[in-house]
C-alpha cells in the first residue's frame, strides 16, 4: 500500500498551517477552499468548484468516470472568536490526504472515489444542504474524521442537535423618565436562561441545553425592545430532542408571559442526526489503523453534534477521531486551536489520512466488502 510521498506529507501541513492561520466561517471558507483545490489542481486533479449551489464546496475525483463513489469529506470552517478551535484544518488534510493515497492507485479503482469538500459544518450544515442537492446520490459508503484529544477512536457516535433562535418583542421606553411605559425584552432572555437552567435538572444525563445572547439592546437609557438569543439542544434520540424543543417553546413563552413581551422561536440549526456507524467500514478503517500501529477504540458517545450525523443516517459512514494531544482538552477551545497546529497533530492528521485512503481503496476494489456496508 504505497503511502504518501515526503512531498504530499510537506505540502499537506503546509496545507494545514495555512487554513489554521485563516479561519473562516461557516460558507466563506474560500480561502480554504480555494487552497485545496490549488493543491489537487497541482497534483493534476480537475476540480469542480461551487458544486450544490454552495461557493465553498468542491469535488474532485478518481477512478471510474461516473456512476457510485466512496466519498471522503473535508470540512474547513472555524469558528467565531476561537478560531480553528475544533481543528477542521486538520480534517482538510486527513481527508485530502487520503484522497492522494487512492489517486495513486486509481487503475485498480472499480468504482470511484471522492474528495467532497463540505462547507460549514459548524454553523448551517453544509453536508445537509448536500444531501439535499443529491451531491451524495451516487455515494456507496463515507468517510472521514476529526481531531479530538485523548484516544484513537472509530465508529464514535454523538448527539442529535437542533438550534433554535428566540426573539423577544417589547416597547422601548426612556429607563429613567419613562420605564412604566416600557416592556422590557431584556429581561425576558434572562427569564428564559434562568427557566432552562431550571428545567436542566429534569433533563437526561446526555441531554444538552445551552445559549449565548445575541442581542441584549443597544442603550442603557432605553428600555429594550428587541432581544435575542440563540440556543442549541441536544440529545441522543431524536423523540427525545422533540420533546424537548416543545417544551424549550414552552418555556419562551413563559418568560413573554413575565415581561409582557411577545416572543417568536424559529429554526437556526436544522437538524443535525447522530452518527450512525456503519461496522464493516469501521473495521476496515480499524484494520487499516493497526497496520499503522493504532489501536483505536471503537463505538464511544462524543456529546458533540455534526452534519455528518445525517449523512450516516442516509449512507453508509464512519470516521477515525485522532488525538491532537494525549492531555484531555476541550473542544471549542483556545487549548484546542494551539494544539491543532503543533507537529503531533499533523503526524496523526496524516496516519488518519493514510487509513482512510487504505480504507477507501479496499472498499472501491472488493465488491464483496460493499456489499456487506450496504446491508
Ligand atoms: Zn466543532
Ligand atoms: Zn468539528
Amino acid at each position: 500500500m504505497p503511502a504518501l510521498t515526503s512531498a504530499e506529507t510537506s505540502e499537506l501541513v503546509t496545507l494545514s498551517r495555512d487554513i489554521h492561520a485563516h479561519p473562516e466561517l461557516a460558507y466563506q471558507e474560500r480561502h480554504a477552499a480555494g487552497s485545496i483545490a490549488v493543491l489537487l489542481e497541482r497534483h493534476g486533479h480537475t476540480v469542480e468548484r461551487g458544486i450544490g449551489e454552495l461557493e465553498t464546496a468542491l469535488r474532485a475525483r478518481v477512478g471510474p468516470k461516473g456512476g457510485p463513489a466512496v466519498a471522503l469529506l473535508a470540512e474547513y470552517d472555524a469558528l467565531p472568536d476561537v478560531g480553528h478551535g475544533c481543528g477542521h484544518n486538520l480534517i482538510a488534510i486527513s481527508n485530502v490526504g487520503a484522497f492522494l493515497v487512492a489517486a495513486a492507485q486509481a487503475s485498480r479503482l472499480e468504482v470511484g472515489v471522492e474528495l467532497i469538500g463540505t462547507p460549514a459544518e459548524e454553523s448551517g450544515g453544509g453536508k445537509i444542504d448536500l444531501l439535499r442537492k443529491g451531491v451524495f446520490d451516487k455515494i456507496v459508503a463515507v468517510l472521514s474524521s476529526h481531531p479530538a484529544s485523548g484516544e484513537w477512536a472509530v465508529s464514535g457516535t454523538g448527539l442529535g442537535a437542533v438550534g433554535k433562535r428566540v426573539t423577544f418583542t417589547g416597547v422601548a421606553s426612556h429607563a429613567g423618565a419613562a420605564p412604566e411605559k416600557g416592556r422590557n425584552a431584556l429581561n425576558a432572555v434572562i427569564r428564559l436562561f434562568v427557566g432552562v437552567d431550571g428545567w436542566r435538572q429534569q433533563l437526561e444525563g446526555d441531554a444538552r441545553v445551552h445559549g449565548v445572547i445575541t442581542d441584549g439592546g443597544k442603550a442603557m437609557n432605553v428600555v429594550p425592545a428587541r432581544a435575542e438569543a440563540i440556543f442549541g439542544l441536544r440529545a441522543k434520540e431524536r423523540a427525545t430532542l422533540d420533546g424537548m424543543v416543545e417544551r424549550f417553546g414552552e418555556i419562551a413563552q413563559g418568560a413573554a408571559l413575565l415581561t409582557g413581551t411577545s416572543v417568536e422561536v424559529s429554526e437556526y440549526l436544522p437538524y443535525y442526526a447522530p452518527v450512525k456507524a456503519n461496522m464493516p467500514l469501521g473495521d476496515v478503517i480499524s484494520e487499516e489503523l493497526g497496520r499503522l500501529g493504532m489501536s483505536p477504540v471503537r463505538g464511544v458517545l462524543v456529546a458533540a453534534s455534526t452534519d455528518l450525523g445525517n449523512v450516516s443516517q442516509r449512507i453508509p459512514t464512519d470516521w477515525v477521531r485522532f488525538p491532537v494531544s494525549e492531555a484531555l482538552i476541550a473542544g471549542h477551545s483556545d487549548a484546542m486551536r494551539e494544539a491543532s497546529v503543533t507537529e503531533l497533530a499533523n503526524r496523526n492528521a496524516l496516519i488518519a489520512a493514510e487509513a482512510l485512503g487504505a480504507a477507501a481503496v479496499r472498499v472501491a476494489t472488493d465488491k464483496a466488502l460493499r456489499e456487506r456496508i450496504a446491508k
